[in-house]
């Protein structure tokens, strides 16, 4: 158990003229108030307000700071007063405790609003005395550390909220030193199972780690001697919980994390850093793209150091910081190292020029009125790894970088998703792979009926989006494969005057099936129409040689089969998109009505309508089989997207001008993307919703006249027309 003399010898050590009179009475005043009373562990509750000194005291803060550490639950917890605390003990102190008495009464996993609310209060405590919230990290670091003795259920609300909300405040504030333990320790409580088996493996491979650190140190040790570099070199494994969301967040094994290990080099000057970083670069060969220079561009909170991976002869990685002594103290402590050696005053404006999130800060506490709008804006500054984004209404929602608008879609509601057709960002239409910004409004546009694409699935980033998509293509296309193969065998079947039905409920068909590997006869039928087995040579395997004679007559075309499935005998094939699962128009070339169309049968996923001059016809109908005559029924005013690739110069202005012209043709236009060249070119795709042919000659014509248009096509994508979407 710790000492308060501990205490006392450690700050009488850094802060020989501090009030330690002052700071012995708040001890005995700490221990008489908080006398009897016991901690979840069934140790005297002294202890607590001890171990928060003793943290304040090893980060060197100043003696305010530690009284105050042993005196932050008195008011709470005990009968105290803050009168009489500002009587004993000043009004700097009495101050202090205030604000972490305030601070203790928020409870941040209730409602959102009263979240927004809290959190305000408490950066607001903290820009008005930076120290609060020192106290409170520690505070609630010696907390994370005796977890343990809790319930499940508090356990867990409070790592969430650590997580949430005070780590990432360590982080933005700098104290890296905090900030890790106390992601740990939230690791530790909120995936035990994870972070036990992770422990172990990183455990396994002690030995292993110690050598290599060992030896990388002394070759540089004796490296940097021979140049005059003096140097103090540390190494270490990465952090656990670093680990854990590096092997998540990139899907790696452990043995991938190449900055399990690091070095850490503290020179005398900026000049031997780099001088460091030419020495390392000619001891092992530097991995590319990984040289960061935060010396030159220091990190918000304040953070410098250079930072590069390099890779040993014999193959392995591993990561070198290298930074002077002043600044690795700020890494380590961040805002704190300025309270360091400090008499007790309020946050000084050379502080604050240090810190420019926080000057941000101050400047919203006056110009934000809703706390919700606070939350949100500082929310974007908390995590820098995610992107939030409005819905219309305001409300705040977060994202993977990368993110897009199908993601937000599907962030809403499966049918959101769906049915998606469009975005809007900010009020202007974007395409659906545009990657979300911060404080972007997304509207998302849907429209009934539409289906998920499975080019959707190449930008995607949320695990979410992914699953459903993917759930959504697999259910309908194999729908679609057990019909097309249950008729296709029946067709096969029927040529040799068997019945399929009495065949299928036969013995030697039950045995076929397992022989195949089939649990079920619709596994059968998917096989057969995602075309991996053939209806013939499945129907030898049932049926005796003899009996499977051809009878003279058509042969069992596949399109007739097809045809079959939805749409009986009829020859024409309705394309009205939207209610008809079986025909969908391919993406490559998007036919329009009125235009001359071919269908082809994909394997599994129905008909494609191509255009006859879609320049993937002609590959497909190498396999006439899958030919299928196809005609245009469908209701009038059906509306079909259609993709414009417009060349242009690359002047202002005309990008509103091709799309002005559209919208004043009553022309609805889904989505817009624009590209520039080096070559004062660029290239405007626009998607727009037609009813028919004529429609599209008149805009295409209209376009080409518009000022500095170079030409109009449809493109002709080299996009395999089997993965074309679904409309
Ligand atoms: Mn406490």
């Amino acid at each position: 158990m710790i000492r308060f003399e501990n205490i006392l010898e450690k700050v009488r050590a850094y802060q020989p003229d501090g009030d330690i009179d002052l700071l012995r009475r708040a001890y005995v005043f700490s221990a008489r108030e908080h006398r009897g009373q016991l901690r979840k562990s069934g140790e005297p509750y002294l202890i607590h307000p001890l171990e928060v000194a003793n943290i304040l005291a090893e980060m060197q803060l100043d003696v305010v700071c530690v009284i105050c550490g042993l005196l932050h639950d008195v008011v709470e917890d005990t009968l105290t007063t803050s009168e009489t605390v500002e009587e004993f003990f000043g009004t700097e102190v009495a101050h202090i405790i205030d604000g972490l008495t305030k601070i203790s009464k928020m409870n941040f996993s209730s409602v959102e609003e009263r979240q927004a609310e809290n959190f305000r209060k408490m950066l607001m405590a903290m820009v008005d005395d930076i120290r609060i919230i020192l106290i409170k990290l520690a505070d609630r670091l010696h907390n994370m550390r005796t977890l343990q003795h809790l319930s499940e259920e508090r356990r867990i609300r409070i790592a969430n909220e650590t997580l949430e909300i005070y780590a990432p405040l360590a982080g933005r504030l700098g104290i890296g030193k905090i900030k890790t333990e106390l992601e740990e320790l939230c690791l530790k409580n909120l995936e035990p199972k994870a972070y036990g088996i992770l422990l172990a493996r990183v455990d396994a491979k002690r030995k292993w780690s110690q050598d290599f650190i060992t030896e990388i140190k002394g070759k540089l040790e004796k490296t940097l001697n021979d140049n005059g570099i003096a140097a103090e070199i540390h190494g270490r494994t990465k952090n656990i919980y670093s680990i854990h969301q590096k092997m998540k967040r990139q899907r790696i094994e452990l043995d991938q994390v190449y900055d399990f290990i690091a070095l850490r080099i503290v020179t005398d000057s900026v000049q031997d850093c780099y001088g460091t970083l030419g020495i390392i670069h000619n001891t092992w060969r530097p991995v590319p793209g990984r040289i960061k220079d935060f010396i030159a561009m220091p990190r918000p909170n304040g953070y410098r150091s250079l930072h590069t991976s390099v890779i040993t002869d014999s193959g392995a990685p591993f990561e070198v910081q290298i930074r002077t002594s002043e600044m690795h103290k700020v890494a380590e402590q961040g805002i704190a190292a300025h309270w360091k050696y400090k008499e007790g005053r309020p946050l000084q404006e050379d502080d604050v020029k240090n810190f420019a999130w926080l000057r941000q800060i101050l400047d919203w506490q006056l110009e934000v009125e809703d706390p919700n709008e606070f939350l949100n804006e500082l929310k974007v500054d908390l995590y820098p790894e995610d992107v939030f984004c409005f819905t219309p209404k305001g409300e705040v929602k977060s994202f993977p970088r990368g993110a897009t608008p199908v993601d937000f879609a599907y962030s809403i509601h499966t049918d959101v998703g769906h049915q998606c057709v469009g975005s809007r960002v900010n009020g202007l239409m974007v395409p659906l792979r545009y990657k979300l910004r911060n404080g972007d409004i997304v509207e998302v546009l849907t429209a009934r009926g539409h289906k998920p694409s499975r080019d959707w699935l190449s930008f995607v980033a949320t695990s979410r989006a992914r699953n459903k998509i993917r759930t959504y293509l697999n259910a309908t296309e194999k729908i679609r494969s057990i019909e097309i193969g249950r008729k296709l065998l029946e067709k096969e079947a029927g040529r040799s005057s068997v019945n399929l039905k009495q065949t299928t409920a036969s013995e030697p068909f039950a045995e076929a099936l397992k022989d195949y590997g089939f649990s079920k006869t619709d596994d059968l039928y998917a096989a057969v129409g995602y075309g991996k087995l053939s209806p013939r040579n499945v129907l030898a395997r049932l049926i005796p040689a003899s009996k499977l004679e051809e009878k003279p007559g058509p042969g069992a075309s596949l399109a007739r089969a097809v045809r079959r499935v939805f749409r009986g005998s009829d020859d024409k094939i309705k394309v009205n998109g939207m209610d008809d699962l079986m025909v969908y128009r391919a993406n490559c070339c998007n036919p329009v009505p009125g235009e001359s169309i071919t269908g082809y049968i994909t394997r599994g996923k129905g008909v494609s309508v191509h255009s006859v001059i879609c320049s993937n016809l002609l590959n497909l109908m190498v396999d006439p089989e899958r030919r299928i005559d196809v005609s245009w029924d469908g209701e009038k005013g059906t509306k079909y997207d259609i993709t414009l690739s417009v060349n242009v110069e690359d002047r202002k202005g005309i990008l509103a001008d091709i799309t002005s012209i559209i919208a004043d043709s009553n022309t609805d236009i889904r989505t817009v993307e624009a590209k520039t060249f080096e070559d004062q070119k660029g290239s405007i795709d626009v998607t727009v919703s037609i009813s028919n042919v004529k429609e599209l000659e008149r805009i295409t014509k209209s376009i080409r006249e518009v000022d500095g248009v170079l030409g109009v096509a449809r493109p002709s994508s080299n996009k395999d027309p089997d993965r074309s979407t679904m409309v």
